[in-house]
């Protein structure tokens, strides 16, 4: 027996002296800290040389090295070239700024270890807490479904399945789209994210199933055109079935008119969807919550704490006001998944909220943050956002040589720099430099886009290192670079 299974020695993965591993754990925090508390004195942002570039395309590594060498080398080809999105003057795309508690929820959901498919411990438990707040907060029933995903793609798709699982008139689930008796269509303003494109696609719809709405002069889905859209959908036989109100559209931050569009589904027999992965949190800040009144009424909501929350990547959210057509959509028990009635299997599967079976412990971190900042603070830094942005928009208003591209309603600003004798191209191209030089100098990093035909720069002020001196600055950068390109070119 002994020659058919030598005895090797036995080996594992912790370390073989936990008080090595305690110094170097420490070293970790210490430098985390000293990375964040000095985060505003380094650029935002810098290129990466060759050596750091050639230094991931290293091999396969077969041998060990000592864990404070591997750490050494983070210091030097990874530290220092991130991102940029936690830095004060980070408004590019619209993402949270991270936390460091939310860094410390990271840490101990790895050291707890549960795999969050579900099961009865503690921290399905504060799943079903954290779900029951984010509920909460948008004013949906304590008996609705949610469930924690990736982000707001993730949210929106399982969404957009509840959806069209409800409403398709037939067994979606048994018989498949191609069982459809009428081809689905769904809704969404021409401001929509991406990210609905890729759900009508994977849920089989087709992204003709999509119907852009055009938007009014606020960048805000026009309701006439909604009705006309659907009363014409179903002249052609199809059938009608969601609309996908987007509450702060990513390119200005509009937001649909949630009690005209619920007023339409009523009358139509419609689903609404909201995508609220910018706006939904707007219901937690006392003086804007008023922008999103009516997300309540909605069947399902789509909201991402890693944005307006601050959550580290990932977290995004879920919500089905009926969570029976919740767990219809995607509930499945083959054998080794079934409740048990005591031990460790004795409690509902959380996997049967989604399409992942093992999922991560992402509720943690945001458990640790709203029990440590409480929920008023996260709504007061969502109105000083917002409150910024007012700012920003002020300033650029009351400067001739910038112009606004369109309405700032919370976070979102969109302008340009602008010299007179130039064309169109010229502009733009004048703009995007300036954009490009602010991201190489490391002082600010703002996106461009195109607001009904015109390109713009845009700041999305999702961030609460922000403080009205980094504005200020960063006025004065794109008016000095503005001068400067034109009097170098
Ligand atoms: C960010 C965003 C998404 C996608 O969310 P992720 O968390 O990036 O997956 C969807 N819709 C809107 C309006 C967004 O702003």
């Amino acid at each position: 027996m002994n020659e058919t299974y030598p005895v090797k020695e036995e080996e594992s993965l912790d370390p073989p002296d936990w008080d090595e591993m305690r110094d170097t754990a420490y070293r970790v925090v210490d430098d985390a800290i000293a990375h964040l508390r000095d985060l505003r004195d380094r650029p935002l942002w810098q290129d990466m040389p060759p050596a750091v570039r050639a230094y991931f395309k290293s091999p396969l590594p077969m041998a060990p090295s000592p864990l404070n060498d591997v750490y050494a080398d983070l210091q030097a080809n990874l530290i220092p070239y991130p991102m940029g999105n936690i830095h004060p003057r980070f408004w590019m795309w619209y993402m949270g700024s991270g936390s460091f508690t939310g860094a410390l929820g990271e840490f101990l959901a790895a050291i707890d270890g549960s795999n969050l498919g579900g099961g009865n411990f503690a921290g399905a438990l504060m799943d079903g807490q954290v779900i029951g707040w984010l509920k909460e907060m948008m004013g949906f029933p304590e008996t609705a479904g949610g469930t924690l995903v990736s982000g707001g793609s993730m949210a929106n798709i399982l969404g957009l399945t509840v959806a069209r699982n409800t409403m398709a008139g037939i067994d979606v689930r048994a018989e498949g789209i191609a069982a459809l008796k009428q081809p689905m269509s769904f809704y969404g303003s021409d401001q929509i994210h991406s990210c609905h494109q890729k759900a009508v696609e994977l849920l089989g719809l087709g992204n003709k199933a999509l119907r852009r709405i055009p938007t009014d002069a606020d960048l805000r889905m026009d309701l006439g055109a909604l009705s006309a859209q659907i009363r014409r959908d179903r002249e052609e036989g199809r059938l009608p079935a969601c609309v996908i109100a987007t509450a702060g559209t990513v390119n200005t931050g509009a937001i649909d008119d949630l009690h005209g569009i619920r007023q339409i589904c009523d009358d139509e027999g419609l689903w609404l969807h909201v995508d609220g992965c910018i706006g939904a949190l707007l219901a937690i800040a006392p003086d804007n919550r008023h922008r999103v009144d009516g997300i309540e009424g909605a069947n399902s909501i789509a909201l991402d704490p890693h944005k307006l929350l601050h959550v580290p990547f990932e977290a995004g959210c879920a919500l089905i006001r009926d969570a029976g057509q919740h767990r219809d959509a995607f509930a499945v028990h083959p054998e080794y998944l079934e409740e048990k009635p005591r031990g460790i299997a004795a409690a509902e599967y959380l996997q049967d909220y989604g399409l992942q079976t093992s999922r991560g412990f992402r509720a943690l971190k945001v458990w640790l943050m709203l029990r440590e900042h409480g929920v008023a603070k996260f709504g007061r830094l969502i109105d000083q956002n917002i409150s910024q942005a007012a700012y920003l928009t002020g300033l650029i208003e009351e400067d001739a040589k910038l112009e606004l591209a369109a309405p700032s309603t919370i976070n979102i600003v969109c302008f340009r720099y602008v010299a007179s004798g130039l064309s169109t191209a010229a502009l733009a191209k004048l703009n995007t430099e300036i954009m490009i030089r602010l991201q190489e100098s490391g002082t600010a990093a703002v996106s461009d886009t195109t607001v009904q035909g015109r390109h713009c720069l845009r700041a999305a002020l999702c961030n609460h290192r922000t403080r009205r001196s980094d504005i200020r600055m960063f006025i004065r950068e794109v008016k000095s670079l503005g001068r400067e390109i034109l009097e170098t070119d």
